[in-house]
């Protein structure tokens, strides 16, 4: 027989948006279940790489704290954890909060047991029913099999508005031309020396006078991926090569970092984005 559910308020996604609104819910007397697809909260937070948290101050050289709330609740159990979090002015001049991803996702998981917050992880939402335009039942499959759960309203926090499809909502993509915000893409380095010059203006000098000297790392869309193009062997270079020890040892950190540099800038100009 298919399992079911009943809650008050559903939210399906347990990035920050869902804990936010899951604990939200819960606080406000509401009986509330939370489901996500992966085995720990924490959405891009967790799996992108992302480690800073830009919006709980106003941009500029004058910062003012403007979210607490929630979010303060979320750095109080990081800090609770240890010295996990710290703030920082970026590069491009905001006050970030810099935490550890991993312990971000303990502190999601404490916050969410501390506020009664049922949720089910490894779950994923397959299906939404509605009647008269309105989500009454989800679906959702674990390792078990499938089950209902039924709320009196629902929170779509996917990040890309999956419950709000499988709603039958009409949906857009990006602004009017069709084109989204331009992506990020976070990296972690290793084998650099930590008192390296990573200054904006220090990469762009590099990756000036790597292409001046001529070191081309590039990587070219081909079949929906990204491919180096076709070289010999001897000459082969890829992304992948930019942490070879034998590309480093015996260089000066400027230089190590040019190279390092240049394959980046040239992911992107391979990739149409230059
Ligand atoms: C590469 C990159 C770099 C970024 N850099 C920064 C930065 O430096 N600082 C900053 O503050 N922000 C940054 N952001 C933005 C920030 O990560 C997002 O604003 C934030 O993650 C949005 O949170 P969210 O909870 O709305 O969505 P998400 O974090 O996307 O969470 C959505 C959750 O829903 C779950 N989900 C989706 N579909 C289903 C389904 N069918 N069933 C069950 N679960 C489902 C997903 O698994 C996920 O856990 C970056 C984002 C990216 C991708």
């Amino acid at each position: 027989m298919e399992r079911s559910y009943q809650y008050d308020i559903v939210v399906v996604g347990g990035g920050t948006a869902g804990v936010a609104a899951a604990v939200g819910a819960a606080k406000a007397g509401a009986k509330t279940l939370l489901v996500e697809r992966n085995a720990y909260l924490g959405g891009e937070a967790a799996n992108s790489g992302v480690n800073c948290f830009c919006g709980f101050y106003t941009c500029g050289s004058d910062p003012v704290r403007v979210v607490k709330g929630i979010g303060q609740l979320v750095l109080d159990e990081m800090r609770a954890l240890g010295p996990t979090i710290a703030e920082e002015i970026s590069a491009s001049g905001n006050r970030d909060i810099i935490f550890q991803p991993e312990y971000l996702k303990c502190a999601l998981d404490n916050l969410l047991e501390k506020e009664h917050v049922d949720y089910f992880l490894h779950t994923v939402l397959i299906g939404a029913e509605t009647v008269e335009n309105e989500i009454r039942t989800i679906q959702c499959a674990d390792d078990e099999g499938l089950f209902t759960v039924s709320a009196k309203a629902f929170v779509d926090a996917t990040g890309d508005a999956n419950l709000s499809r499988l709603a039958g909502a009409k949906l857009i993509w990006g602004n009017d031309g069709g084109h989204p915000q331009a992506a990020t893409l976070t990296f972690r380095l290793s084998g650099v020396a930590a008192d390296v010059d990573l200054s904006p203006a220090a990469v762009e000098r590099a990756v000036v006078r790597a292409k001046a000297e001529g070191i081309r790392k590039r990587i070219y869309p081909q079949n929906g991926k990204l491919r180096d193009r076709p070289c010999p062997s001897s000459e082969h270079h890829s992304g992948r090569t930019f942490g070879r020890r034998d590309d480093t040892d015996g260089e000066g950190d400027e230089k190590a970092g040019a190279r390092i540099y240049s394959g980046i800038a040239n992911l992107y100009a391979g990739n149409g984005a230059q």
